[in-house]
């Protein structure tokens, strides 16, 4: 579990876990481009897959908790956690895609939602908002700076769209292990919990929906929904806690 690590990264480590986001995020960049009309979510989940090989990493999804893939995949109303399978993406969808790689031991973990074909200008606000909270978040980073200060930057760019924050999820810690201390809110109070440091490595993952801030779990035990069929999406990047700001290295 996390306690068994600093939270502030060795150099090292450093170098490591960039490489391992450097690889995450330029196979979201290749599925984003793959998210077309009739793709299978599996055939996504296979795509990363061989991106994993082809580097030499591996997927810290595969097998957690026994979930079955390296990548989650959530379409439209399914809001997170979506397992992949047979269903086909359609023109108008939404499709978010939640990666893991683990390289030279670093984990680093990412999210993007991607518009499949052409939606519509409300779907494409949720995507914009959502992706503007992340930025937001991550511009709050920096050495000193607190968890609440990102919680609170993100509250407030997503209440702008009035859009439902899902409080039930959240960023986290990672680098050793996928879910590291400390936990950090999509809501919040700036100015509140624990201090950021210099060499931490942490994942930022606003998610909010076009409705309802409630979510359930699917009978699949693994999807996450939100309970009145509203859209959702999620944005993700691990970042490094610098002196004086983020680097992102998703
Ligand atoms: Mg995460």
């Amino acid at each position: 579990n996390h306690y068994m690590y600093n939270r502030v990264k060795t150099a090292d480590e450093i170098i490591n876990i960039r490489d391992s986001g450097k690889i995450l995020g330029s196979t979201l960049r290749l599925l984003q481009q793959r998210a077309v009309p009739g793709i299978t979510t599996r055939e996504l989940d296979q795509i990363a897959a061989s991106e994993l090989k082809a580097h030499g990493a591996t997927g810290p999804f595969l097998g957690y908790n026994g979930f079955k893939g390296v990548l989650c995949v959530s379409v439209n109303n399914e809001i997170v956690h979506g397992v992949p399978g047979l269903r086909q993406l359609e023109d108008g969808d939404i499709v978010g895609l939640d990666f893991g790689v683990k390289y030279s031991g670093m984990i680093t973990d990412g999210a993007i939602t991607v518009a499949v074909g052409t939606i519509t200008p409300r779907v494409q606000r949720l995507l914009t908002a959502t992706e503007e909270a992340l930025a937001e978040g991550i511009a709050m980073v920096r050495a000193g700076a607190r968890i609440g200060d990102i919680s609170h930057a993100i509250e407030q760019r997503l209440k702008r769209d009035r859009l439902g924050i899902i409080e039930d999820m959240s960023g986290h810690g990672v680098g050793h292990e996928l879910h590291e201390d400390p936990l950090i809110l999509n809501f919040g109070k700036a100015g509140r919990g624990p201090k950021l440091e210099a060499g931490m490595t942490i994942a930022i993952e606003p998610m909010a929906t076009l409705g309802t801030k409630h979510i359930y779990l699917a009978d699949d035990d693994w999807t996450i929904l939100s309970t009145d069929g509203s859209w959702g999406a999620q944005f993700e990047h691990t970042v490094l806690v610098t002196v004086d700001g983020a680097e992102i290295l998703t």
